[in-house]
């Protein structure tokens, strides 16, 4: 499994023509799809996770 933040980083996402199988990964810092077929990242998949690590932050929050 190659995280989203490598693929970027590398350049290596999926390349299929139709990726119609996916399965979604996550780390910390959000989750994405990933293709069933080549086992890369689908690129523009990454939603990052929304929730109390950034809220906190905001609000200087420890
Ligand atoms: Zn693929």
């Amino acid at each position: 499994m190659i995280s989203y933040r490598l693929a970027k980083l590398k350049n290596k996402f999926c390349q299929c023509d139709e990726c119609i199988d996916s399965s979604q990964e996550e780390d910390e810092t959000g989750f994405w799809a990933v293709c069933m077929r080549c086992g890369l990242p689908v690129e523009d998949s990454f939603v990052m996770e929304g929730g109390d690590y950034l809220q906190s932050m905001m609000l200087g929050d420890e």
